[in-house]
């Protein structure tokens, strides 16, 4: 039971993806739970080495920090469904589930002006109800192929866990908030992302959005 409701492949409560096909040598960072007061500085750091990426923001930040959830937009990333309140979804009802990822939808599109197609369950737990939230709402579920544990861990060690891991059509779990904590510390997470972007390019690996690594014709 573990397993369905977290295992990063288990489709028990609906079809989602962890990772892109094989064949190409492209890869998506992803960052949850924002936007936040640190999301400027990863919109910069991306900027920079013109990185897009996939943002699974939640929509009681996006309406804290509606600027900031727009920037994002605006730079030219995706923007996926992480809920509105980010609670732990296993023991609630399938209305419960349906309303949290319906007001994160409006709240993003109303404020970015984008849709998203994505959703990422919060603490990639999902429940009885996900699958017809998905099939209500529209939305693709993603997992992750690596998560870093950036909200807790060093730079050096979130860079030694991703580095060897990434394969063709990886998806990489970062953070660029902290639920729905206001002001959290980006440091270490900036820190990492600074260093495996270069080293990921010198192996060659392209950066997509998810949407784009999962249906390179779009
Ligand atoms: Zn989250």
């Amino acid at each position: 039971m573990a397993w369905a409701v977290r295992g990063k492949s288990s489709s028990v409560f609906g079809p989602s993806v962890h990772r892109g096909p094989t064949n190409r040598r492209a890869i998506a960072l992803t960052f949850d739970d924002g936007p936040s007061e640190g999301t400027p500085r990863v919109l910069e750091l991306l900027a920079r080495h013109r990185v897009p990426a996939t943002f699974f923001q939640i929509g009681a930040n996006v309406e804290r920090l509606p600027e900031v959830a727009r920037a994002v937009r605006a730079a030219g990333h995706e923007i996926g469904n992480h809920s509105h309140t980010h609670p732990l979804c296993c023991f609630r009802s399938p209305e419960f589930i349906l309303q949290e990822f319906a007001r994160a939808q409006q709240a993003i599109a109303g404020v970015t002006g984008f849709s998203p197609a994505l959703l990422r369950a919060p603490f990639g737990v999902r429940w009885f109800g996900f699958r017809q939230a998905q099939h209500r709402l529209n939305l693709r579920a993603v997992m992750w192929t690596i998560i870093g544990y950036d909200w807790r861990r060093k730079a050096d060690i979130i860079v030694g866990r991703i580095l060897p891991a990434v394969v063709n059509g990886a998806i990489l779990c970062l953070h660029d908030g902290r639920e729905l904590r206001p002001d959290p510390d980006m440091g270490e997470t900036v820190a990492a992302v600074g260093r495996l972007i270069p080293r990921l390019r010198d192996r060659g690996y392209e950066f997509e959005t998810v949407s784009r690594l999962l249906c390179p014709m779009i």
